[in-house]
C-alpha cells in the first residue's frame, strides 16, 4: 500500500530497521549521511537503494526540513555510489517515489539507482 507522506515518521519502517541493524541488507556503501544497499527485488541489472540516515519520510519532507549538510551529504553519496558502480560511463537512472500517486511503499526516503544495461521507459 502506498504511504501517506503527510504522516509523521514511523521508526518501525523496514529501512529504519535496516539502519539500526535489526534486519540485514546487502550493503554497497555507508558514510555519515547515507546507506546504500541492493534492492531485494531488482528491476534492472543494477538496482540499488540509497537512503539518508535521518528520519525523513520522503523527498518532500527531506528537501523541506533536512539541514543543508545532510542534504549535501546525501546527494554526494548518491553520486559516489553511482560512480563506484561504474554507472556514469553508459548512464543510469535515479528515481524517488513520493506518496500515494508516486507509489511510495516504504515511508523512509530512498532513491532508486538503476543501471547496468538499457532501461525501459518506467521502473519502480
Ligand atoms: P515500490 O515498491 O512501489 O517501488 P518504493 O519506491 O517505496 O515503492 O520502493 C520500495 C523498494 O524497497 C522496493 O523496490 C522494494 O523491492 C525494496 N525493499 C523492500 N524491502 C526491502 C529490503 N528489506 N531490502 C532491500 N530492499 C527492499
Amino acid at each position: 500500500m502506498p504511504i501517506d507522506p503527510t504522516l509523521p515518521y514511523d521508526d518501525q519502517n523496514v529501512f529504519a530497521k535496516i539502519l539500526r541493524g535489526e534486519i540485514p541488507c546487502n550493503k554497497v556503501y555507508e558514510d555519515e549521511h547515507a546507506l546504500a544497499f541492493h534492492d531485494i527485488a531488482p528491476q534492472a541489472p543494477v538496482h540499488i537503494l540509497v537512503i539518508p540516515k535521518g528520519p525523513w519520510v520522503s523527498w518532500d519532507d527531506f528537501s523541506e526540513r533536512a539541514p543543508a549538510d545532510e542534504i549535501a551529504g546525501f546527494v554526494r553519496a548518491v553520486g559516489h555510489v553511482a560512480r563506484e558502480q561504474g554507472l556514469p560511463v553508459r548512464g543510469y537512472r535515479l528515481l524517488a517515489n513520493v506518496g500515494r500517486n508516486g507509489g511510495q511503499e516504504v515511508p523512509h526516503l530512498h532513491v532508486h539507482l538503476f543501471g547496468g544495461g538499457p532501461l525501459g521507459p518506467m521502473l519502480a
